[in-house]
């Protein structure tokens, strides 16, 4: 079957099971064409809790599913592939922080998003690569912080905030794959290029760069921007979107390895199976979504977001 049969047949199937598509920034462009909603995964789930469609059909990586299952515990949240992880996520299991919590008793844990709905039922507070700083900011008065799992945005966070963190060793394989060598390779091929990368990136990439922003954030800097030119050190997915939406600006990718395997697991053939099966399904234990939606409120709520999330 070709894409367009295949598209037909999504989009009858998706009428008829009233689902929407809810599409990370770093999937392949044919899935990104499809989706109701593009962003990243907080936006994304964010858009989950508001939407009146019983099913969602997640085009992401797991923890971003359960994000939504979390939110929104009526809906079905569906993904096409249950395969699709996050390497980084993965990096730190419930029990390890457990371990790491009795060592320091006196500590609050903040998590990035990108956790597993068991981690985030540990923690105290979330955070994103956009708030983070705000969040930390907002930890004045707590002495210890332990931030989990990306010791590169725990990183960038400190190098901002000047607090020190008792950090997880975690990183995201496809953001480290973005090397300094080939950022100064691609700002001399493109001197009039300005340089954005996401703060998943290592400090010596972030050094190079002219700012260090979310995916949203990178989307919302490409429009306003008067640069035409732009190399992005951040998954090659979000070149897609920022291509599409700015036709007459210039994106160069600053690695080409900076890809997420993960990420491209979604096709639109497993979009279409999924439809027909309403599956698979991704849900989390009501005991576990309880306590995992307290730190992502408290993060809602130190950002002033939570009057959109219900
Ligand atoms: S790009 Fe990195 S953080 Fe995002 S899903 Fe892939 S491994 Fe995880």
């Amino acid at each position: 079957m070709n894409n367009s049969k295949i598209i037909e047949k999504i989009k009858r199937l998706k009428t008829k099971k009233e689902a929407i598509f809810l599409v990370h920034n770093y999937q392949v462009g044919e899935v990104q064409d499809i989706a109701d909603y593009l962003g990243d995964s907080l936006g994304l789930s964010r858009i989950a809790s508001r939407t009146d469609a019983e099913v969602i059909v997640f085009c992401g990586v797991r923890f971003m599913a359960e994000t939504a299952s979390i939110l929104c515990p009526d809906k079905k949240v569906l993904m096409p592939d249950l395969d699709a992880g996050c390497p980084m996520a993965d990096m730190i299991t419930a029990s390890q922080l457990r371990a790491l919590k009795k060592k320091h008793p006196r500590a609050r844990v903040l998590s990035y998003v990108n956790t597993s709905a068991e981690v985030k039922a540990e923690s105290d507070i979330c955070c994103t690569s956009a708030n983070a700083v705000q969040i930390v900011e907002a930890l004045k008065d707590v002495e210890e912080i332990i931030f989990i799992p990306d010791k590169y945005l725990a990183h960038y966070v400190s190098d901002r905030t000047k607090r020190k963190f008792i950090a997880w060793s975690g990183y995201c394989p496809s953001h480290v794959a973005v090397l300094p060598e080939d950022i100064r390779k691609q700002k001399k091929a493109h001197p009039r290029a300005l340089v954005l990368v996401h703060p998943e990136c290592t400090p010596p990439a972030i050094q190079l760069a002219d700012e260090a922003l979310s995916t949203e954030g990178m989307c919302k800097y490409a429009k306003t921007s008067p640069a035409s030119e732009m190399i992005i050190g951040t998954e090659s997915g979000l070149l897609y979107r920022l291509r599409k939406e700015n036709p007459g600006k210039t994106f160069y990718p600053a690695s080409e390895k900076a890809v997420c395997p993960n990420m491209k697991l979604t096709t639109l053939e497993r979009i279409l199976w999924c439809l027909e099966d309403m599956a698979p399904e991704v849900t989390v234990s009501t005991e576990t979504a309880e306590k995992a939606r307290a730190p992502i409120t408290r993060m809602l709520e130190v950002v002033g977001e939570l009057g959109h999330n219900g």
